[in-house]
């Protein structure tokens, strides 16, 4: 697999800890340096995805270093979004202490709702100063008004996320081209910043985001908007 030379930090990445990723967080760095990564963010699932590691893993999480082999880490969580009211599965004191916090909706931690619910839900969790990051707001199984949505993180400093996962043809993650295409276009238009997840399980996906690349230029996308291309950028939001 080509990695993409413009993009040097992938802001989501599972490793072992998940339960159902395949590589150690040594292997992931290894490989980051390999293929010329400047950054890489460790968003293991939050305890209440089945499998995952619990609190202690991520309480603990501070006497990893930051920099290994000359690649920056940053390490946080992939937070499960619980309730409509944006309650998340990791407790307040703890998201402080993560580098960069993530928060979806996954099938096993939340039911469906009505797009209003889903909408009012993820606006909620933008309001939490330490979440930085949408995780893929493009599954028709949980539809928003992208609309909302978009403006949300604009007023919040919230990224939204365009994961590469997501785009794969057989991946569960259902309308998901579309979805992307709609929030790419509202983000454009509004200059609402996004960033770019691999969501890689393992290391041969570090940094993939070929399937959102192609995304990317089908819209016409700026890389003024893309917070993968630029440190700085990144880190303004993640000190919102
Ligand atoms: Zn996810
Ligand atoms: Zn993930």
């Amino acid at each position: 697999m080509e990695q993409n030379r413009t993009y040097r930090i992938d802001t989501h990445m599972h490793t072992i800890a998940s339960g159902h990723a395949y590589n150690t967080i040594d292997e992931m760095t290894r490989k980051a340096k390999e293929i010329g990564m400047d950054a890489i963010c460790f968003t293991e699932h939050a305890p209440k995805m089945p499998g995952s590691c619990g609190i202690l893993y991520f309480n603990n999480l501070h006497v990893l270093p930051k920099e290994k082999y000359g690649v920056s880490r940053l390490f946080g969580c992939e937070a499960n979004i619980m309730k409509l009211d944006g309650t998340v599965d990791m407790p307040q004191s703890m998201l402080e202490k993560m580098d960069i916090v993530i928060a979806s909706f996954h099938t096993p931690c939340i039911q469906a709702s009505t797009v209003e619910q889903n909408t009012a839900a993820l606006i909620e969790v933008m309001k939490n100063p330490f979440i930085h990051i949408i995780g893929h707001p493009d599954d028709s199984r949980y539809a928003v008004d992208m609309e909302a949505v978009v403006l949300a993180a604009k007023e919040h400093h919230t990224l939204l996320e365009l994961n590469n996962t997501s785009l794969k043809p057989d991946g569960p993650r259902r309308g998901a081209r579309d979805n992307d295409l709609k929030m790419l276009s509202l983000c454009k238009k509004e200059n609402v910043c996004i960033t770019l997840g691999s969501d890689a399980h393992i290391e041969e996906d570090i940094a993939n985001f070929t399937r959102a690349v192609a995304l990317l230029e089908e819209v016409d996308f700026p890389n003024r908007l893309i917070a993968n291309t630029d440190f700085e950028l990144l880190q303004s939001y993640l000190r919102k």
